[in-house]
């Protein structure tokens, strides 16, 4: 997925302007890359249907930066549905109970030994794993086998009905000191019935701080209807995803995150014993786009100059389609490029001369116009009448935090500049002379 997203974005957007026509292909071959990764076709249309409405709608300057800019849209839309900062685990009972559930094979028993040991080493925790499932030949002989590797206790009792060994286990670590107790359930092929009860069982005896699904990364879009069966019944506070080893697709990830709204607090990245990691959604999204270094990228685009917008808005202001948009992408640029008497001069109504007076006066007034236009829908930007009615207004001045003076004064400034532009233009095309005074076009 990463080199497939990475080749894509970097051979179509170089250094054209971005339209609906030549992003199409992009767009395309990222929601290939996403859908070729087992994420699910839901997620997927949400993700283009973001990326594509940012990259349009004018959050994305044209010019040789164009890429980078798009993989940054793409790292934050990624970034925004696999969650902000990394969710830990609650612990604070003593003793803790968490419970792994999930299908078998999926990684329960590995991983319930995996989580142990993170716990003891990097928490200083004492844990207990107990072996419950009675039904897989071998079951807790894998677990006690694990569990002398990592010099972790296991309690078992057998093929003892599983209930009644859990409350014993709990009694055992309080006697004992364990202060973490992690229960390794039975799995099924298949989601049934009876295994659902007894694991309800067991939850309705043990109260659980944590119920953790281990789900299997590889298996595909099966993965939210299992995520969603446990969770009806189970009401988890975390999921684990399996088998995301070195360059696997991290898919599955999104998938849960979106589909399902439970937080992603593992992953599962190799049979050995450490091969457990936090979920940091960054670094997943990182992953998934498959550059570490996306934040460097980033920055330049950044801070690269971008004259060709420039260019752009005077086209539009030429063709008589001036807009809110068009005025804050040139606010967006004045700050980047930094000489405001220069941009000044350029803009409509302005033109003439002002002293540094003046400028200090405007470059304040541009801050807080653009404040407020940053409150604004780029619908409403881009049809600035919208802004006749009083409930957008209301809901711009709050979500500016500016006053009703401040709003009414950029959309008068606006509207006439807005006429000066038409009217130049109209001048300009029937004289054939310079719309913008003397000499050529700024
Ligand atoms: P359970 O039936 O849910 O208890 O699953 P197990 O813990 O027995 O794991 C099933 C298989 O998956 C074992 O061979 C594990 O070694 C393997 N496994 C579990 N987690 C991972 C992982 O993150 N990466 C890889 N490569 N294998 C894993
Ligand atoms: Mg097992």
């Amino acid at each position: 997925l990463a080199k497939r997203m990475k080749k894509s974005l970097e051979k179509k957007v170089n250094k054209s302007t971005l339209n609906e026509e030549n992003i199409k292909d992009t767009l395309q071959e990222i929601r290939l890359a996403l859908l070729e990764a087992d994420v699910n076709n839901e997620v997927v249309k949400e993700l283009i249907s973001r990326i594509k409405d940012k990259a349009l709608g004018g959050y994305i300057e044209e010019g040789a930066n164009a890429n980078q800019q798009l993989i940054k849209i793409v790292h934050d839309e990624l970034q925004s549905i696999l969650g902000q900062d990394k969710k830990g685990l609650d612990l604070n009972k003593k003793p803790s109970v968490i419970m792994m559930v999930g299908l078998q094979g999926s990684g329960k028993t590995t991983t319930a030994n995996k989580l142990a040991y993170l716990l003891k080493k990097k928490e200083g925790k004492k844990p207990l794993l107990v072996g419950l499932d009675i039904y897989r030949p071998g079951a807790i002989d894998q677990l006690k086998e694990l569990g002398e590797q990592t010099g972790i206790e296991v309690f078992e009792k057998g093929k003892q009905d599983p209930v009644k060994t859990a409350k014993q286990a709990i009694d055992y670590a309080n006697e004992n000191g364990y202060d973490t107790i992690i229960l390794d359930t039975a799995g099924r092929l298949q989601i049934d019935e009876q295994l659902m009860d007894e694991l309800n069982e067991l939850r309705k005896t043990t109260s659980p701080s944590e119920i953790l699904l281990v789900v299997d990364g590889m298996i595909g879009q099966e993965i939210i209807e299992v995520t969603n069966a446990f969770n009806k019944l189970l009401k988890l506070t975390g999921v684990v995803v399996t088998k995301l080893d070195g360059d696997a697709r991290g898919g599955a990830t999104l998938s849960i995150a979106y589909m399902t709204n439970l937080p992603i607090k593992f992953i599962g990245e190799g049979e050995k014993v450490n091969a457990l990691a936090p979920f940091y959604p960054k670094r997943m999204a990182d992953r998934i786009l498959g550059m570490g270094d996306i934040e460097t990228l980033f920055e330049r685009a950044m801070e690269s100059i971008d004259e060709r917008s420039i260019e752009k808005t005077m086209k539009r202001m030429f063709m008589g389609q001036y807009d809110l948009e068009d005025l804050r992408n040139q606010l967006a640029q004045t700050a980047r490029i930094g000489n405001l008497s220069g941009i000044m001069k350029m803009m409509p109504g302005l033109n003439g001369q002002i002293s540094e007076k003046q400028i200090a006066e405007a470059q304040r007034k541009l801050v807080i116009f653009s404040i407020l236009m940053d409150s604004m829908t780029i619908k409403e930007r881009r049809e600035p009448k919208l802004l006749k009615s009083l409930k957008r207004k209301d809901r711009i001045i709050k979500g500016s935090g500016r006053s009703e003076k401040e709003l009414n004064e950029l959309l008068n400034n606006f509207d006439k500049g807005r006429k000066q532009v038409l009217d130049m233009t109209k001048k300009f095309k029937k004289g054939g002379m310079n719309a913008f005074g003397k000499g050529k076009l700024p």
